[in-house]
């Protein structure tokens, strides 16, 4: 899962995004408001990450650019804005949640995880296709009730396909997802990490749209 990370300030930016990849994000991180907008404009990000005080354009009017191009992606301004004038603006511009600094960040990850799984539409950490159970809180895969052991490559390709089971995904998306841990993606990776789910998923769990991609059926 992709995030856009927001923030002008060096030491609560690195920290930031050293917290959400060590949480499996991949991460990437803006300084300003023209690079976050073009940055959003461009990729399909999970969530993004708004700072509103920003060198040039500020976040506000980097939100209200977003919603006004009808991007969709979920967006928790995260600021050390406390009026509440500041928060009302944020979340009638189009903001999903708020989060105020200094903040924890175990709970900046478990709001991102509430954002996109209602983004989703879904509101249960818990998504049960068939045998397979996927637990986006604790990171876990179980085929009938048996924990199965994946790496996290594989976790990242199978949670992606599961939230949006019913609906085929690309090639170019499941390739997206592994952007975190490799620049180049090679031509076959993404077959690759499909057919090692397969053995361990079920053979037919993943199904191959032929010229489209792939999808996950719900039964
Ligand atoms: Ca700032």
């Amino acid at each position: 899962m992709r995030l856009l990370l927001v923030e002008d300030d060096k030491m609560l930016g690195e920290s930031m995004q050293i917290g959400l990849e060590q949480d499996g994000y991949a991460v990437d991180w803006v300084r300003d408001g023209d690079a976050a907008r073009q940055a959003a404009l461009t990729h399909e990000y999970e969530a993004v990450l708004l700072d509103l005080g920003l060198p040039g354009r500020d976040g506000l009017d980097v939100l209200r650019t977003l919603r006004t191009r009808g991007s969709k992606t979920a967006v928790l301004i995260v600021t050390a804005r406390d009026r509440i004038g500041d928060r009302i603006i944020g979340l009638d511009a189009g903001a999903d949640d708020y989060i105020l600094k200094p903040f924890d960040l175990d709970e900046l990850t478990a709001r991102v995880r509430a954002v996109t799984r209602r983004l989703n539409g879904r509101a249960d950490p818990l998504i049960e296709i068939g045998a397979v159970t996927l637990d986006s809180v604790s990171k876990r895969i179980s085929v009938e009730g048996t924990l199965i052991e994946l790496t996290a490559r594989e976790y990242t390709i199978a949670a992606f396909m599961m939230e949006r089971a019913g609906r085929i995904v690309t090639r170019g998306e499941l390739e997206e997802t592994l952007f975190q841990w490799e620049r180049e993606v090679s031509s076959n990776a993404v077959e690759v990490y499909i057919s090692q789910l397969r053995r361990k998923l079920g053979r037919d769990f993943i199904r191959t749209r032929r010229g489209l991609g792939y999808s996950v059926e719900r039964p």
